[in-house]
């Protein structure tokens, strides 16, 4: 059963909804890049303030953090991210961007980051008026950069911590290609760690037709690549998981010259921190022991970039969490299974040192996702985030981010039956 004020709170959305649209079709009109988010920034503010909100601007450059304050209670920190990413827009949307930078570059909310932020201002709105439905203290925060894998760093580093003071739980959103107006969560990992290596490996250069006078700096990343497999296939335990894909082996310009160096960019995807950190000393290890093999008169040289942290759902909070929307949403509510991408979202639950819940909720019409499936076509036919067709039905994309974040904010924040 729907406890009272979680459904006194989304009596709002009839009125929340006609605005949030409006909102939502223009803020997908103006994308803007990571760290350059300044006239979403902007906007967001306004309306935060118009709802009662103490907001503070720019931290970490373009991130917004509203207040509310509503008497004794406990302090639930919702986030939203605003970023778009350099994508050209192809979704045929009669409010697609247009938008180019200007050095040229076009840009899109090719993640549905427009989403995030126009659902968290609709819940915040909600919440805001009707405040005889809870108590206790709403932090609504806007972070940029999360394509750049920095932003919630740089909000953290600019004093958030002080900021916001003690937080009880964080909580954040996304949405994916699965049907709008189903959602799902799940315990323990959610998302995976992260992490980009640039590996630099040295020869010695020669003409092609010398290797005697070479050390040949193709063949040692070729014997790398090659070697590297061989960490997730038998070094991570069968029930670990691991990705480990190279995706970049740079080196020479000619047939016939024997290059100096060569440049490998790595990516690994790991679900756990032990796995993750076996993976990257791996990786060196084997490096440095096949440049010993080839004799290699410098030391290889390792840097780490575009690092997202593990997204590790609190079992606690999840299952809190969870229940709310199998109350509110019932079978449209489920279990997901962990996803391969990653976020940054939990560098800030991990600076305020609160526990955390991430979860997922579907954007795509779900007729056309009906026919892909019946058609076996799901990959075929359904635009997935970052791509330049990525583009989430209106409704009841809004409305279930939006009731998600309120239902799960309630979860914390509503009177108990006690004492209403
Ligand atoms: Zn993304
Ligand atoms: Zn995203």
């Amino acid at each position: 059963m729907t406890d009272a004020p979680v459904t006194a709170v989304l009596d709002g959305l009839a009125t929340v909804r006609g605005w949030q649209e409006d909102f939502y079709r223009d803020l997908h009109a103006h994308p803007e890049l990571p760290h350059a988010e300044r006239r979403t920034a902007g906007q967001v503010a306004g309306r935060m303030r118009d709802a009662g909100y103490e907001v503070h601007e720019q931290v970490g450059g373009t991130g917004v953090v509203g207040i509310l304050r509503n008497g004794e209670g406990p302090v639930v920190l919702l986030r939203a991210d605003m970023d778009a990413l350099p994508v050209r827009e192809d979704t045929g949307l009669p409010y697609a961007s247009t938008q180019v930078t200007d050095d040229g570059t076009p840009t899109m909310h090719a993640c549905g980051h427009d989403v995030h932020v126009t659902c968290l201002l609709g819940a915040a709105t909600l919440l805001s008026d009707a405040p005889e439905q809870w108590s206790g203290t709403v932090v609504a925060l806007f972070q940029p950069a999360e394509e750049a894998a920095d932003g919630a760093r740089g909000m953290v580093a600019d004093g958030l911590v002080e900021l916001v003071g003690s937080v009880d739980v964080a909580m954040a959103q996304h949405v994916l290609p699965f049907p709008a107006g189903t959602l799902g969560t799940r315990p323990g990992p959610a998302l995976s760690a992260a992490d980009s290596m640039r590996v630099t490996v040295h020869g010695r250069g020669a003409h092609g037709s010398t290797p005697q006078a070479a050390v040949d700096p193709v063949v040692l990343a070729a014997m790398i690549v090659v070697r590297l497999q061989s960490i997730v296939a038998r070094e991570v335990a069968p029930t670990d998981t691991a990705v480990l894909t190279v995706g970049s082996i740079q080196a020479g310009t000619k047939s016939n010259v024997i290059p100096d160096r060569a440049v490998l960019q790595l990516n690994v995807r790991t679900y756990d921190e032990q796995t993750r950190t076996k993976v990257l000393e791996a990786i060196e290890r084997i490096v440095r022991a096949e440049c010993t093999a080839s004799g290699s008169p410098a030391d290889p040289e390792f840097e780490l970039f575009d690092r997202y942290p593990l997204t590790r759902n609190d079992p606690e909070v999840t299952g809190r969490v969870a229940a709310a929307f199998a109350d509110f949403f019932g079978h449209r509510a489920r279990e997901l299974p962990a996803q391969s991408a990653s976020e940054d979202f939990s560098d800030i639950p991990a600076a305020l040192g609160a526990p955390y819940t991430y979860w997922f909720f579907g954007g795509t019409d779900p007729d056309a996702y009906r026919a892909a499936e019946e058609a076996g076509r799901i990959t075929d036919d359904i635009p997935v985030n970052h791509s330049a067709t990525f583009a989430p039905v209106l409704q009841p994309t809004l409305d279930t981010g939006t009731q998600a974040l309120v239902v799960a904010a309630m979860a914390w924040l509503q009177h108990s039956p006690s004492a209403d």
